[in-house]
């Protein structure tokens, strides 16, 4: 049934009619045009230097002042590395970069690889890999000027370039040490299962999405952050009673150096389902108290209880299905070829590389839906702490992280929908029902 529909679609979709190259032009300057458009609003926000009437209480001026500077100075950033990136983009689709970029791939392998090592994969795995590679360098002078311009002029950097290159090395390198497998395996898939090939890559993707959560804290973290065991003492005591009144199978406690790289703070939790650990970075140690700690960890483990980690991974399977499917469609499409330059080949990475370019309005609506789910399992876990009795703790560490992220503190309402996984700090805390300082005075009291 469903190929059938997917057969049709193909064929119609594979026509003179479509001016591929235009549309996908059209997508681009579209999400850049409406991104840019949302930004300004946001801009707009950060040019208050009124306080928001939830906050009043609970931020000083200063520290609102510079959270609004920070805020303007990243989005006039954003502006640019997306002006940046439009260009190339447009440049990229006028010029048919890709073809380019395939033909000397081509002529790369007839001279330097044996020919029992050619063939599609092959070639589609170095297209591949170079491309990552020119675009990282590319990405280089936005790269720097992010962090140790903009980050830097606001005290988070506390990254040393030698540390920014070698994470840029290492990142290249993971690249092909799983780009390999993965990459391969896909195209492999492609090449010899048939018309139902879409069903075959969704399974060997959603496989693929099961072992990169579960290695990826293992085996990938440690590559970039050392982590230690969290020393005995009153925090430790006070997450593991956490853990145990909620039989959270908790088996490791670790703090994570995030201070290495930046002063912005996190906590959150990785695991097998039978066998959790939960990591809390050096700077929430050091910027709160071990009840904030406490309440926040109540908020990750609200997230674990209510099973939304397990949900967003069911979204994010039948979301790549609807892909897949589609992609299926699009594959053999000689026309779409064609007209990026591809005349005598249609090389499945480029079909890849053109598809999600074809996709990009679905994938704008595609966004927007999912951070509503996020933000609405934010309200959720952050009620969980509520019941659990930390309601002034999480408000005070919520404030507390706010402050020292100089997060947003307002946003605009179209731009927060389209961009936020997280709501913005005013709405969490009328959700929560806090009715600003006076509380703590009177706890005190
Ligand atoms: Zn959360």
């Amino acid at each position: 049934m469903i190929q059938a529909i997917l057969q049709r679609l193909a064929l119609f979709l594979d026509s003179p009619l479509i001016p591929w190259k235009r549309l996908v032009l059209g997508f681009s300057v579209g999400q850049f045009v409406f991104e840019n458009w949302l930004l300004m609003r946001q801009y707009g926000v950060y040019c208050r230097n009124v306080r928001p009437a939830t906050l009043e209480k609970e931020v000083d001026q200063e520290t609102f002042d510079k959270s609004q500077a920070y805020g303007r100075a990243k989005a006039k950033f954003s502006f640019a590395s997306s002006t940046y990136g439009i260009i190339r983009k447009v440049l990229e689709i006028q010029f048919n970069v890709y073809a380019h970029l395939w033909a000397i791939v081509g002529v790369f392998m007839a001279n330097y690889v044996p020919a029992a090592y050619g063939g599609e994969i092959t070639q589609s795995l170095l297209f591949f890999f170079f491309y990552n590679l020119v675009s990282t360098v590319i990405e280089l002078p936005m790269s720097y000027y992010h962090n140790f311009v903009l980050e830097k002029s606001f005290g988070f950097n506390k990254m040393t370039v030698n540390i920014w290159v070698m994470d840029k090395i290492k990142s290249q390198l993971l690249t092909v040490a799983f780009g390999t497998p993965i990459g391969g395996g896909l195209l492999w898939i492609v090449k010899n299962s048939g018309d139902s090939f879409f069903y075959w890559i969704w399974l060997f993707m959603c496989a693929v999405q099961l072992i990169a959560v579960t290695i990826y804290p293992i085996l990938i973290v440690p590559l970039f952050n050392k982590l230690t065991p969290l020393e005995d003492g009153p925090i430790k005591e006070a997450v593991n009673g956490l853990a145990s009144k909620l039989n959270f199978p908790l088996t490791e406690l670790q703090v994570i150096d995030g201070s290495i790289r930046s002063s912005h703070s996190n906590a959150y939790f990785t695991g097998l389902p039978w066998k959790k650990k939960i990591v809390i970075y050096d700077t929430l140690i050091e910027q709160q108290s071990k009840e904030e700690i406490v309440a926040v960890l109540a908020h990750e483990l609200g997230h674990w209880s209510l099973g939304h980690t397990t949900r967003l991974i069911m979204i994010n399977s039948a979301h790549l299905f609807i892909m897949f499917s589609l992609f299926s469609a699009f594959v053999h499409n000689k026309q779409m070829f064609s007209e990026f330059g591809f005349h005598n080949e249609m090389p499945i990475i480029i079909g890849f590389f053109l598809f999600s370019e074809v996709l990009t309005p679905s994938e704008c609506v595609i966004q927007l839906f999912q951070n509503i789910v996020t933000r609405s399992f934010e309200y959720q876990a952050d009620n969980f702490a509520l019941k659990l009795g930390y309601k002034t703790e999480l408000a005070t560490a919520l404030i507390k992280l706010q402050m020292k992220n100089l997060s947003s503190m307002d946003a605009d309402y179209l731009y927060s929908s389209y961009h936020y996984s997280h709501p913005i700090l005013p709405e969490r805390l009328r959700a929560i029902g806090w009715k600003g300082s006076d509380h703590v005075a009177e706890k005190s009291k």
